[in-house]
């Protein structure tokens, strides 16, 4: 089946399905196998040649990850997509491609924790790093460094939510040779494809919606041809965090509602938001489908919808005044991660960490809301009730 033309609902339930080749299985069969054989010595050696498209060993190549693997490539309109173990294994894959000792990286305003902490370990061989707190064009710009090789981003930024012009910054990292890599697992493909922006790599955790059922950790990369072909050989075979067929089958079975889901995740996040901006203990809501919202006319130039990830900021900012509202929260249940189809609030706020939120421009009262599948009216009673 030729992705071309087809709509996100049309691949996320069709497209691999193969009938005659799995006996007219509706559902494509795990391929829960280590390695494959070969008929003679000779049909090995051929398919040696071509490791990236012939099946010998999980670390590379299984029939079950394919499929998921042409699903995420066709949604994010990229030539191809390798899925990783987790999140960070795809993450950072991604990072070591570009960089060698005495490169450079330049991080964009508030990526996720372990991104950055990824960055800090890699100093040991040479490699540097700036974060610049700024998501404006000319602050890129002039951290810019003679070494620097690569811009990574999140857009919309992690916990602050703040838009980076996609266009823009591709376009900047072009002129001056630059590699780019965005972290796109809040807006889904379904709601964002910065590769059509011109930005060199797509990054998801699938542990987020992609998957949606809270069942899985994964991460998915999805780039041109010319660039996986060198990510193929490198970072996936010999960093060697592969997807394994078991969770590329949930992932497959995650992605034929995932269209669904995200136009029901969008729903409730708008009324969630609305209900948040008219609170009176409420100082500030950060959800980029709000026309409030700073960035919202950015928004609107580059995204095709908003999930369902938001944070907002209490007025009374002290950390009793969080962990009473989080405390008292019913339907949304305390605990890391999002994106999967229950509500979950957690505040960055620890009680112990006052100085160095506020170096992040994250204030302390802060609390992060994903607003799941369960009926709407549910979640907004009990928001109510927790913010007296
Ligand atoms: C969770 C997350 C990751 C890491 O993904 P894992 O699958 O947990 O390794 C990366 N980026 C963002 C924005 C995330 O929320």
């Amino acid at each position: 089946m030729d992705p071309a033309g087809m709509n996100h609902q049309q691949i996320c339930t069709h497209l691999g399905d193969q009938y005659n080749r799995f006996h007219g299985a509706v559902v494509p069969p795990i391929y829960q196998n280590s390695l494959f054989v070969y008929e003679n010595f000779d049909s090995f050696i051929e398919a040696m040649k071509d490791e990236q498209h012939n099946y010998l060993y999980w670390r590379g190549n299984n029939p079950t990850v394919e499929i998921a693997e042409q699903k995420l490539a066709a949604l994010e309109k990229g030539e191809r997509c390798k899925l990783f173990s987790s999140g960070m294994a795809a993450i950072s894959s991604a990072i070591l491609t570009f960089v060698r000792s005495g490169d450079h990286i330049l991080s964009v305003s508030n990526i996720y924790g372990p991104a950055t902490k990824f960055f800090k370990y890699i100093e040991k061989f040479g490699i540097n790093h700036t974060n610049i707190k700024s998501t404006n064009l000319e602050d890129i710009e002039k951290a810019i460094t003679p070494s620097t090789k690569m811009i990574y981003l999140e857009s919309p930024t992690t916990m602050t939510f703040k838009m980076v012009d996609l266009a823009k910054v591709a376009k900047l990292a072009k002129h001056y040779d630059l590699h780019t890599i965005i972290d796109n697992t809040w807006a889904t493909p379904i709601f964002q494809n910065p590769l059509e922006f011109g930005i060199d790599i797509v990054v998801h955790s699938v542990s987020k919606y992609i998957g949606g059922h809270s069942d899985i950790v994964g991460g998915a990369l999805i780039t041109s041809t010319e660039i996986m072909d060198r990510i193929f050989y490198d970072e996936y075979q010999l960093l060697g965090g592969a997807m394994p067929p078991y969770e590329a089958w949930l992932l497959t079975r995650g992605l034929r509602t995932l269209p669904l889901r995200m136009k029901a995740h969008q729903e409730s996040a708008f009324l969630v938001s609305k209900f948040l901006e008219q609170h009176q203990a409420v100082k500030k809501v950060n959800y980029p489908g709000l026309r409030s919202h700073p960035d919202f006319e950015l928004g609107k130039t580059q995204m095709k919808g908003y999930s369902g990830l938001l944070s907002f900021e209490l007025k009374n900012d002290t950390f009793e005044a969080v962990r009473n509202v989080l405390n008292s929260l019913k339907q949304f249940k305390i605990g890391v991660s999002w994106g999967g189809f229950e509500s979950l609030a957690l505040s960055p706020n620890y009680g112990h960490n006052t100085e160095a939120l506020i170096t992040s421009n994250i204030s302390p009262g802060m609390i992060r809301i994903s607003v799941g599948l369960e009926e709407c009216s549910d979640l907004i009673d009990d928001l109510e009730k927790a913010l007296v």
